[in-house]
């Protein structure tokens, strides 16, 4: 059974990689908005800020800055402890993900994205998680 989503457009979900490798590392794909340049992470079909649906994949970057984060301890979905947070990348975008637990973390640390096993993570520069 299929649920029908919520708003009259299908919002997110841009047929966009969402990681990508480059020369220069792993990167965040969204999308680019043609109309107003507004840059999103993950990728969707409309701005969310001028309602244009002409919009394109585009890299958001592979590095950024820990804008908040939280360690969640109870979950019905997966293993705990796990701790996510919202880094800001450049051209305002703002992406949430999971972020690596080898480490501690304080608001402003310097975020990279990482490959995991199961996909992606933020990342200590240089460190693993
Ligand atoms: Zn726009």
């Amino acid at each position: 059974m299929s649920v029908a989503p919520s708003s009259p457009v299908a919002d997110l979900g841009a047929d966009a990689a969402e990681v990508v490798d480059t020369p220069e590392g792993v990167q965040l794909h969204g999308t680019r908005c043609r109309g107003c340049s507004a840059a999103s992470f993950p990728g969707r079909f409309v701005c969310y800020r001028c309602g244009s649906r002409d919009l394109v994949p585009a890299p958001v970057g592979g590095s950024g800055t820990l804008y908040s984060w939280t360690t969640m301890h109870v979950s019905a979905s997966q293993p705990v402890p796990y701790t996510v947070g919202y880094v800001d990348f450049a051209h305002d975008v703002r992406a949430f993900g999971h972020l690596a637990t080898d480490r501690a973390w304080q608001i402003g640390d310097p975020v990279e994205v990482a490959r995991t096993p199961g996909g992606w993570v933020f990342a200590h520069p240089g460190g693993t998680s």
